[in-house]
């Protein structure tokens, strides 16, 4: 029954980041849907809609990964070519066990590395949108504080990658830090693949 959970987990999670648009959300998406969270809107991009008008110069040297693409462990962008390679190499490794287990799970990315910049960014537009500091870092961290900045840190694109490595992620050192962010994987698990109990949030720790 374990799985059943995980799968409906996996299933809100799908609906979430399909209705954020992951990346970015679309223009309008949270008042469509005052339900959701507001959304990894701060983790994964911002509103499409202020993108153009606020990004000013940030791009791809500093891991902005556009709304709507991923990019894969194999490109040669800032966003991967910048993490820890001890991240990139646990995360192709679970690739390769995926797949070698007849697993058709791609493991691309929406956020890799970003840098500090990029991830003030994220930050001012997440106390713009949650209306403090503190309750935005339910969502997003400060530049000093993110993962994402030092390269350990990676939000994956796809359900069927997060369920992997949900179930053997542990394994090969890789784990999901924080309860809300099931897309959000650290370097993490202990000698014997253990990983620490999840945080609620990013807040939490
Ligand atoms: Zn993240």
């Amino acid at each position: 029954m374990q799985f059943h959970r995980l799968s409906l987990a996996l299933t809100s999670a799908t609906l979430f980041l399909a209705l954020s648009g992951c990346s970015g959300v679309a223009a309008g998406a949270h008042q469509a849907v005052p339900a959701q969270p507001a959304n990894g809107a701060a983790d994964h991009g911002g509103d499409v809609s202020d993108a153009a008008a606020e990004l000013g110069d940030l791009g791809p040297d500093d891991g902005y990964i556009a709304a709507g693409e991923r990019v894969a462990l194999s490109d040669d962008v800032p966003a991967v070519a910048n993490l820890d390679p001890a991240l990139r190499e646990a995360l192709q490794a679970s690739a390769d066990a995926a797949a070698a287990a007849g697993r058709d799970a791609q493991f691309t990315l929406v956020d890799g590395w970003r840098s500090a910049r990029y991830q003030q960014y994220l930050f001012d537009q997440a106390v713009a949108e949650y209306g403090s500091a503190d309750q935005a870092a339910k969502w997003v961290k400060s530049p000093t504080e993110s993962k994402h900045v030092q390269g350990e840190a990676v939000d994956l694109a796809t359900a069927d990658a997060m369920d992997w490595l949900n179930r053997f992620g542990g394994e090969f050192g890789l784990c999901q830090i924080y309860a809300n962010e099931p897309w959000h994987f650290e370097l993490a698990a202990d000698a014997s693949g253990t990983c620490p109990p999840q945080l609620e949030d990013g807040s939490a720790g």
